[in-house]
């Protein structure tokens, strides 16, 4: 088959935080499509990076005396780390604070400028005489109109009513405590009310390849109406505005975030030797793009980037395959940083293996609802299929030879209902990776482990080996060739387990294609695939007991 063109943008987490649960749980399905289509001997471009612009990070900075860049820069490395620990290989994962970003977003900035979508707009706006600047929303302290308690521009304190900034009481400014002025101040706006038919027909075009919940989504922003948005910002971290008179202000990072699918794409291309105008081209019939995040990023991947992009008018490919998840829930409460229940990624990697965490939202995946996540859940599913299926079949196949031939698994015959049963798993597996429906993926490969368990169980090697020694040969074999096909076939999911397989049996590396046996296999250092997880261990263990309970984990 000809190689064909993949392109997978995993979402830009935001750098004031470490990764959560939802993170992982988003952004996992990337890493799986990347090692399937590189399994299969495709063309992978995998890229992300983190978001290190917008207010968040610089309102922190203020509070905390630093620098935006100090704090996003340490988030950005702990992100490289957890993602390393998580088995995730991105082709690149760069940031928004990169030279290379930055000059990629200016330069298309322009272009959409030059093909009119850009225009000036003012308005009044906030003005703080003292400390001579533009107010944010965030700048702002007054009083909310509603119930009178402390407020910013743009939120209650107290009622956590939203606010607009025209409507709160008696404002001043947060850093000087001067009243504020309203000032005439300009900003350039982007023409997003030009897209809607081609979103719409986006949106009809995907009806098969986006996840509900994007079409969904995707729609109710259309009806709402879409509306022209301001492209600039009153900051001064960011990306400078590539027009005069514009020295004051950054290009909002809604913009310039989303670019960065193509700033750092561009960039694997080119240390490729690959013309990547020509690889995300809406005309290459090989390619096809996969963008993959959670719910609240949908709008973002859905109406802005793809009118963005036609923006540009370089005639790239617009966004094939939606692949957006939903929330994960602990004890089915929704997680947030103000409720102070988010699990980090890192907290979960010092209690579980990162194949234990990657099976478990795999196959648990919150692919079109919410999932509910706990300790305990995450413990039997571990027990139930990595040790009681997978686990099990390699395991006793292989003490067996160990103990009874020294390690020598002899050649025999490998059925042929086996071998027709394994190409067509490996079509139907595929078939699920490539319409991003990973929980059906993994759930068939559970059921190829479990037809290999039945297999086991209906030859009875134990008594063969007593009574029909080529029975015996052959049952094993076959057994082989299904453990060699497992390693291929989990890779994707279980990057651990599979080359602990591989090396046991000094098998070939992992290929996305039935895997033929033949001669005879000497194990070696067998080893215990997963060890099962003691409930007890985790679950009295203090640290832990105490994460259950701050956290909201159900037992
Ligand atoms: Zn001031
Ligand atoms: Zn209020």
């Amino acid at each position: 088959m000809e190689k064909r063109d993949i392109f997978i943008g995993g979402a830009w987490p935001y750098a004031n935080y470490y990764l959560h649960v939802g993170h992982l749980a988003a952004l996992l399905p990337g890493d799986i499509l990347a090692k399937y289509f590189r399994g299969k001997g495709d063309n992978v471009i995998y890229v992300s990076g983190s978001d290190c612009h917008g207010t968040p990070i610089t309102e922190r900075a203020k509070k905390e005396g630093v620098y935006p860049a100090t704090i996003a820069s340490y988030y950005h490395n702990e992100f490289l780390k957890t993602f390393d620990k998580l088995g995730f290989e991105y082709d690149e994962y760069s940031s928004t604070m990169s030279e290379h970003h930055k000059e990629y977003v200016k330069l298309q900035f322009k272009k959409i400028l030059e093909n009119g979508y850009i225009y000036e707009k003012k308005e009044l706006q906030d003005f703080c005489e003292s400390c001579n600047s533009f107010l944010s929303d965030r700048e702002i302290e007054g009083k909310c109109p509603h119930c009178g308690g402390k407020s910013t521009g743009d939120q209650c304190d107290v009622c956590g009513d939203s606010l607009d900034s025209s409507e709160v009481l008696d404002k001043h400014c947060k850093t000087c405590g001067s009243k504020t002025i309203m000032k005439p101040n300009k900003h350039l706006y982007f023409r997003l009310t030009d897209f809607e038919k081609e979103l719409q027909e986006l949106i009809n075009q995907n009806k098969d390849k986006w996840r509900k919940n994007a079409l969904g989504e995707a729609q109710k922003y259309i009806d709402m109406g879409l509306v022209d948005r301001a492209a600039t910002r009153q900051l001064d971290w960011g990306v400078e505005v590539p027009v005069k008179g514009y020295d004051d202000k950054r290009i909002y990072v809604w913009i310039e975030a989303v670019l960065g699918y193509l700033s750092v794409g561009k960039e694997v291309a080119e240390k490729r030797g690959i013309n990547f105008d020509e690889f995300m081209s809406k005309n290459n019939p090989k390619l096809r793009t996969y963008y993959v995040h959670g719910k609240d990023n949908i709008p973002f991947h859905t109406t802005i980037y793809p009118a963005i992009i036609s923006a540009i008018k370089n005639d790239y490919n617009l966004p094939n395959y939606i692949v957006s998840s939903a929330y994960v829930n602990l004890n089915n409460e929704k997680m947030s940083k103000t409720k102070g229940n988010l699990i980090t990624a890192n907290e979960l990697m010092e209690m579980f293996d990162s194949d234990t965490l990657r099976f478990y939202f795999s196959f648990k995946g919150p692919e079109s609802n919410d999932m509910n996540c706990s300790l305990t859940d995450i413990i039997q599913t571990h027990n139930k299929f990595l040790v009681g299926m997978l686990g099990n079949f390699v395991n006793r196949n292989l003490s067996f030879v160990n103990k009874k031939f020294d390690g020598i698994i002899k050649e025999g015959c490998v059925d042929e209902t086996i071998k027709s049963a394994t190409e067509k798993t490996y079509r139907i597996i595929g078939d699920y990776f490539e319409k991003g429906e990973i929980r059906n993926a993994v759930t068939q490969m559970f059921e190829y482990v479990a037809l290999a368990n039945k297999y086991y169980d209906s030859r009875q090697p134990w008594i063969q080996v007593k009574e029909d020694v080529n029975g015996f040969n052959d049952t094993t074999y076959t057994c082989t060739y299904m453990i060699a096909n497992i390693s291929n076939m989990i890779a994707p999911i279980l990057p651990h387990a599979s080359r602990k397989i591989k090396e046991m049996l000094n098998l070939p590396e992992y290929q996305w294609e039935e895997t033929n046996i033949k001669g005879v296999y000497n194990i070696q250092n067998l080893k215990v695939l997963y060890d099962r997880i003691d409930e007890k261990k985790i679950l009295n263990n203090e640290d832990n007991e105490q994460i259950e309970q701050k956290k909201g984990c159900s037992r």
